[in-house]
């Protein structure tokens, strides 16, 4: 398509899909103008990919996620399917400014962080692959909160909007609706059992295809939005009951009202439960209609179906899965379980006891009696084969929804090489010792459409001059990089390339925070959710530790540095809120210094989303991913800084270790304990206090917390910090410092070396090829799902 004619199609659209004509288009308008011309373009590879896919009787991926952290199409699409150069001359030729329209789209905040973020990679890669896929989710009305910084500092948060416009890129499919249960009584009848629920719900699905790299296939993304059954109470109103009237409405519409902000603790929320039951049997019945109108024989199910987890969030598909087969279907009860297991793979996302899900029985039993009887009897038939196991998925009146979802999967997989050693050797040791085979490791990645090509032009421009076309869907290729890492000259276009990064995030800064930051300073990125154990605390005491010294001693040869955070709290997590606020304050009191003025600045932009992400990170030089070892999974960020030259400082924690191994221990700054010597560590009752006594400069920055230095002279304000750094620190902040400050101020030596640290930092993107979430697919497909691509 030339950018001719894809002017006509946009201004076709403007005419008779926004009733407009171009003298008087909004931007909106023209943003959902192009969306629509650019959709046109995605249905014949869409078309195609269905077609084939029935006409090959393929297998299909299920990717089930009570998240997908897409951010925006619009852009994404556009360079999928070629079309950058076009678009932004059709655009530019009817009077609009291009970016301007690409930034008119809302994220789409579906998701908490990594793991709606990898959801949405993986449909990214599925389509690039050819891998005939749906992904499964709920349309959330609002997404994940959006944050504001309050005059004092502290987190705001407001609802999230996102379908306040029309977002135009999604198919309603009312022919698609299915009708969900929830409570009542079950009736045994002979073999089978029949479930009577008290009330319902429906399931309406709104599609979003998703096109892959170059346009040659599209999947679709399937979310479920819940609506009542009868919209209204037309005899309620009559009666002069306006309100009554209309609730039926607003009860069924809570289930896809919102997204749960919080991705760390298993709260046990009735409502949560609903929206997880409720978007699994909607997609299993899909499923299951899908492959009736192509096959009789559900025992062949397995063998067309493969069913992904992500976390355990959809862990009732077991459960559902078997009921549906046995009890509406007719399935002995052994073999639907079988049948059940052999679709369902399980993908572990954490360790942390809290973040495992656990329903009480009475309240599963409530909302999902049938349910409940099948995992009874599930439990007991693994009891039986297993005489001798020690765990069970009922425990303390408990459901264990780890358990379950393991013993129901084919495949359970952890998302780094650490995490998945650790899976096998603490949570599920006993049911890893009973099924050896079960546990497999698929290391996480990132999509490099969207991560490299899309929010690193520059970059990739670099590489396409130096390697030639195709790294895109081949990332292994970016070692070709390494012999021209080795001349001046791809150096010095490198470090312009990221010099023009930081020039554009540092006008960005200026403009929307009104703070000025020099763009030469090294930058020093954290942008993540917010946990105590992912220590951004850890890193705001070396930023006040740091502020101390360079106050004293400002000619010591500190590298300039702007400390740059990102990120959210979950709402009802004081502690992590507590940290929000502290650092704003320290931004505040470090920003008015004029004598560190030139050294250190401190910029925290509100409301991290992927858009800010993907401004943020390719002008990144310093990756902050300081975890307490053996506490994050994988995480995704670090890999999306390598891939852009950022260079890491970090623990031996989730796929850190990996890209260590990969870009070479010389090429990444490690500080701190291991997972095993942190869990040795923590057996002594003082290593907090010990820790701080041992470190004058630790010591120095928590007392400067405790005087009041960044609360104006309130000595308490931080006190739920600082207390339980001094008496308990689970993560163990105070022991790593020391090894923290040191790291840090090897990175200061190596960056006075800049064309050196742009070595070390090119050698980082030419060496991290192989987290493309591609390889990470096509380790699924093999291993897990057994389907061979379509393309
Ligand atoms: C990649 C990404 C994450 C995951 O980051 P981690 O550092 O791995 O926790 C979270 N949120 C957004 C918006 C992302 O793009």
């Amino acid at each position: 398509m030339t950018a001719t004619e894809l002017r006509e199609a946009i201004l076709r659209h403007l005419e008779f899909s926004q009733g407009k004509d171009l003298a008087h288009a909004s931007l909106y308008d023209m943003r959902m103008a192009l969306t629509l011309a650019i959709r046109d373009r995605i249905i014949e590879p869409w078309f195609h990919a269905t077609r084939a896919t029935y006409a090959a009787q393929s297998k299909r991926v299920y990717y089930l996620s009570m998240e997908f952290l897409i951010g925006r199409l619009l852009e994404d699409a556009i360079l999928n399917v070629g079309l950058t150069e076009a678009a932004h001359e059709a655009v530019s030729g009817l009077g609009f400014d291009f970016r301007d329209v690409l930034n008119d789209e809302p994220d789409a905040a579906l998701g908490n962080g990594g793991l709606g973020r990898l959801a949405a990679c993986f449909l990214d890669s599925m389509s690039t692959l050819g891998c005939p896929a749906y992904g499964y989710g709920i349309r959330y009305e609002h997404g994940l909160f959006r944050q504001s910084f309050g005059p004092d500092g502290r987190q705001v948060e407001d609802a999230e909007d996102w379908l306040r416009q029309s977002h135009g890129w999604e198919f309603e499919r009312p022919e698609a609706s299915f009708r969900i249960g929830f409570g009542g009584s079950v009736a045994e009848s002979g073999r089978s059992a029949v479930w009577t629920p008290e009330n319902a719900v429906m399931a309406k699905a709104y599609d979003t295809p998703i096109v892959g790299w170059q346009g040659k296939w599209a999947n679709t993304l399937r979310l479920w939005g819940a609506e009542p059954l009868r919209a209204f109470d037309l005899a309620a109103f009559n009666k002069g009951d306006f309100t009554g009237a209309a609730a039926p409405e607003a009860l069924a519409r809570t289930i896809s009202r919102v997204l749960y902000p919080d991705d760390t603790t298993a709260q046990g929320k009735e409502l949560r439960l609903k929206q997880e039951f409720f978007f699994t049997a909607a997609s299993l019945r899909d499923i299951l209609r899908r492959f009736t109108s192509e096959h009789s024989d559900l025992r062949a199910l397995p063998s067309r179906v493969a069913i992904q987890m992500n976390d355990t969030h959809p862990a009732i598909a077991g459960p559902e899965l078997i009921r549906l087969l046995a009890d509406e279907r007719g399935l002995p009860f052994e073999e639907a379980v079988d049948t059940a297991r052999a679709c369902l793979g399980y993908t572990n996302h954490t360790l942390m006891p809290e973040a495992l899900e656990r329903w009480s029985e009475s309240l599963m039993a409530e909302v999902l009696p049938r349910h409940m009887q099948i995992i009874e009897r599930i439990d007991e038939m693994h009891a039986k084969a297993h005489p001798t196991r020690k765990s069970s998925i009922l425990e303390n009146g408990e459901v264990k929804m780890g358990e379950l979802s393991f013993i129901m999967a084919h495949r359970v997989n952890g998302v780094s090489a650490l995490h998945t050693e650790l899976v096998k050797s603490t949570v599920f040791s006993d049911l890893h010792a009973l099924h050896p085979d079960r546990i497999v490791n698929e290391t996480n990645g990132v999509t490099p459409r969207r991560w490299i090509k899309g929010a690193n032009p520059r970059l990739s421009s670099l590489i396409t001059e130096t390697i030639g076309e195709g790294w895109e869907d081949h990332l292994e290729r970016l070692t070709e990089l390494e012999p021209a890492i080795e001349t001046q000259e791809f150096r010095d276009r490198f470090a312009a390339v990221k010099a023009a990064n930081k020039a554009d995030l540092a006008e960005w800064i200026g403009t929307t925070m009104g703070i000025s930051v020099n763009p030469d300073a090294m930058f020093d990125v954290q942008i993540k959710r917010f946990h105590e154990y992912k220590r951004q605390h850890l890193n705001i005491l070396e930023t006040i530790a740091l502020w101390l010294e360079m106050r004293e001693n400002p000619k010591a040869g500190w590298a300039p540095r702007v400390k740059i955070f990102g990120g959210k709290a979950a709402p009802g997590y004081v502690m992590a809120k507590e940290i929000i606020h502290l650092i704003n304050n320290v931004a505040r009191v470090v920003n008015a210094d004029k004598a560190t003025r030139e050294l250190l600045t401190v910029v925290y932009p509100p409301n991290y989303n992927v858009t800010m992400a993907e401004k943020l990170i390719p002008a990144a030089d310093l990756s902050e991913q300081i975890s307490t070892a053996g506490k994050e999974a994988s995480g995704t960020g670090n890999m999306k800084f390598s891939l852009n030259g950022a260079l890491t400082i970090g623990t031996l924690d989730g796929a850190n270790v990996e890209i260590r191994d990969l870009v070479g221990e010389e090429n990444f700054f490690l500080f701190g304990m291991t997972a095993d010597e942190v869990v040795e560590r923590r057996r002594h009752p003082d290593h907090a206090s010990s820790a701080i006594a041992e470190s004058p400069r630790l010591t120095a920055a928590i007392e400067a917390i405790e005087a009041g230095m960044f609360s104006n002279g309130d000595k308490a304000m931080y006190r739920m910090i600082t207390q339980n750094l001094r008496a308990h620190d689970y993560f163990t902040v105070c022991a790593d410092f020391d090894s923290y400050w040191d790291a840090q101020r090897r990175v200061d030596t190596a960056w006075f070396d800049r064309d050196n640290w742009t070595r070390m930092a090119a050698l980082n993107a030419a060496r991290t090829g192989w987290f493309s979430s591609d390889r990470t697919i096509k380790g699924y497909m093999g291993d897990i799902w057994n389907i061979s691509p379509m393309i």
